[in-house]
């Protein structure tokens, strides 16, 4: 597993950071943001959108559970918050993740135990002093 920690001052930084991340994506890939409400976690996959090239709105799905942005790659949101049975969610997780030339975002993955692969991008906000944020980019698993 390699990973790189970056410090972003401000929201802009943070959009940024996730553009030029989502640049690299080839497709396929699962990106779990972990952070505290209010991290960014959001804001981080605002940014993957844009990076994708996508014009879409992004907005936490929180009653859907799963919202989906087009651009050069597709981009699946899901947001698991309050999710309590793992399950529920099993089937359309692995439908995105099988889905072609699409990336899967998931924020609080924490409640689908073993639903997720392993091999993922892991992205953790941690704020800091005022609007700073440490962010740590791991990527778990043959990449
Ligand atoms: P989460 O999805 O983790 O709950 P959001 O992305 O919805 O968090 O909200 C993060 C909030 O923090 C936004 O209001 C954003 O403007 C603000 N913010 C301030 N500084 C930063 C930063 N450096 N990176 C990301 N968001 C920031
Ligand atoms: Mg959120």
């Amino acid at each position: 597993m390699h990973e790189l920690v970056v410090t972003s001052p401000d929201e802009i930084s943070t959009l940024q950071i996730a553009d030029k991340l989502a640049r690299q994506l080839k497709g396929g890939e699962l990106i779990e943001l972990v952070g505290d409400l209010g991290s960014g976690k959001t804001t981080f996959v605002k940014g993957l959108a844009k990076g994708l090239g996508s014009k879409d709105p992004v907005s936490s799905p929180s009653f859907v559970l799963k919202n989906t942005y087009d651009g050069r790659l597709r981009l699946n949101h899901f947001d698991l918050y309050r999710l309590s049975d793992p399950g529920l969610i099993k089937h359309e997780i692995k439908d995105a993740l099988d889905e072609k030339d699409s990336v899967t975002a998931v924020e609080w993955a924490g409640a689908t135990g073993e639903v997720l692969p392993e091999k993922r991008i892991i992205i953790e906000l941690i704020p800091q002093k005022d609007d700073k944020r440490r962010i740590k980019i791991s990527y778990r698993g043959a990449q």
